[in-house]
């Protein structure tokens, strides 16, 4: 890609968050991922184009030097920061314009800066055998897979119900959804199949922006924000059907939705629990799953038959879950360390850049997050340690995962062993072969000032749930 001979026609709108806008190209596996400002800031973008590309050379850093040494390198994709021509950021800022859904265009694109975030699509990966169908690629937001255990903790409800849960509920109660979703991600970060099964169904049910399915690059099943409406399951079963159909001892026989469903699910949560880089991860999380059962969650206890083996320690779940819980304070206790840094840093400012507040995301940020003591001696170091360690698992109860599944390819069928290994499971009516390859992505670092704002919404989380929470089912 030569970024002087950019051309808005080779990109078209991908999707967007809350921080970014994300075009990929037609026919190179590449996205560039822009940041947005908030559209009354459109016509004085709040930083200069240095800050902009900073800002991003931050992103960069934060994730390969930060993120993926927490979360494993097989797992991430840091990419680069690109300088684009002006005239072509411009361009494809009207074009994408009218794809971008209503309700996310209280942010506009930044066409000032010129830099962007080049990366490679992860809906629509290059792989090493092509293949004749596209691959189905699901991106889950797992959110925050652990109940707090800090002594800091006021409210006994936030060791019962996870903050998933709760925050459904004041979602609903300001609307910004019409439903709640019943996902609880105890059940997705279990390790139990049955636990998972159950959290990825809900996650089909209710989307909201938890879920997403791509087949060739494309965006086929989302939740329609805004509208009233569930997503249509119909289409998505068109959509999966051709992969489930075949090489089950189906040819010819009807499979109903709900086997194709039940099938697709299958092949997710697999993916979900094997190593990613090709090990087989066979160190378990054993006492993981007795650690983290949500009150709120609609799964049935009694309804597990078998003991859970835990999360295998290479999977991607075990090492985002691993990440998260470095907030070992909860925000609560988290707050006077926050507070003791920021009169600190108000009576010192020149420290800001010592203590890296700000960055640079190098070697000696991890080391003095991962090097931190494990009593509070009352230094700022310690209070400094504290809150880049909450930042980082604030940045992993974040982030997402995206699945890429690629049918088995027939080469691999003629293969003798292969082939016997699909007559067994045809004849056990096993879900069909795939490939998986997982990547983690949405590895930005949270600002050192989101924090107080952070304490706020965990306050009004949880009084929402307190006054409304328990009594609608
Ligand atoms: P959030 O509001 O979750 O913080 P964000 O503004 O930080 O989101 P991203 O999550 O990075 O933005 O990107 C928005 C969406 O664009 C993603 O949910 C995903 O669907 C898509 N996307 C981002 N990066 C890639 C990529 N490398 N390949 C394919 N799709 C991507
Ligand atoms: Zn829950
Ligand atoms: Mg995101
Ligand atoms: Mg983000």
């Amino acid at each position: 890609m030569e970024v002087d001979k950019m051309d808005e026609d080779d990109w078209k709108y991908h999707g967007e968050g809350n921080k970014s806008l994300v075009v990929s190209h037609v026919q190179l596996s590449r996205v560039l991922r822009l940041l947005k400002y908030p559209a009354e800031d459109s016509e004085n973008p709040p930083q200069t184009p240095e800050q902009a590309f900073r800002q991003l050379q931050n992103i960069v850093d934060f994730s390969s030097n930060v993120m993926s040494s927490l979360l494993g390198e097989k797992f991430i994709h840091s990419g680069e920061v690109v300088k684009l021509p002006l005239e072509f950021v411009r361009q494809l800022s009207i074009k994408v314009q009218h794809h971008r859904p209503a309700w996310r265009c209280d942010k506009v694109m930044d066409i000032y800066s010129g830099c962007a975030l080049c990366l490679p699509n992860l809906t629509s990966p290059v792989l090493h055998q092509p293949t004749h169908t596209a691959p189905l690629c699901i991106e889950i937001k797992p959110k925050c897979g652990f109940l707090p255990s800090s002594k800091h903790v006021s409210k006994d409800i936030k060791t019962k119900v996870c903050r998933f849960c709760m925050h459904q509920h004041y979602k609903v109660a300001s609307g910004k959804w019409k439903r709640r979703s019943l996902y609880c991600p105890l059940d997705l970060f279990s390790g139990n199949r049955q636990r998972m099964y159950f959290a990825v169904r809900h996650l089909i049910e209710e989307p909201q922006n938890n879920f997403k399915i791509f087949k060739g690059g494309q965006c086929i099943y989302s939740s329609k924000e805004g509208s009233d409406d569930s997503p249509d399951l119909n289409s998505l079963l068109h959509h999966l059907r051709p992969y489930f159909i075949f090489g089950n001892n189906r040819i010819n026989s009807h499979m109903s939705g709900k086997a194709v469903m039940n099938d697709f699910i299958q092949v997710l949560v697999n993916a979900l629990l094997r190593g990613g880089g090709g090990d087989s991860g066979v160190v378990t999380d054993r006492h993981g799953e007795g650690r983290s059962f949500c009150e709120a969650s609609f799964f049935n206890k009694e309804r597990i038959r078998h003991g859970s083996q835990g999360l295998p320690s290479s999977s991607v779940l075990f090492r985002i879950l691993q990440t998260q819980m470095l907030d070992t304070l909860d925000i609560e206790g988290l707050n006077p360390l926050y507070r003791r840094v920021e009169q600190h840093l108000q009576d010192f400012p020149k420290e800001r850049t010592r203590l890296q507040m700000d960055g640079p995301y190098n070697e000696a940020f991890l080391e003095k997050l991962q090097k931190c003591p494990a009593e509070d001696d009352g230094s700022v170091e310690y209070a400094v340690a504290k809150v880049h360690q909450y930042r980082v698992a604030m940045t992993a109860k974040d982030c997402s995962i995206m699945v890429a599944l690629v049918p088995s390819t027939e080469e691999e069928v003629d293969d003798e062993s292969v082939s016997s290994q699909r007559w067994l499971r045809d004849f056990l009516s096993r879900p069909p072969a795939f490939s998986s390859l997982v990547s983690i992505l949405d590895l930005d670092p949270k600002p050192f000032d989101s924090i107080p704002r952070q304490l706020r919404l965990d306050q009004n989380i949880v009084s929402c749930y307190l006054r409304t929470g328990g009594a609608v089912p």
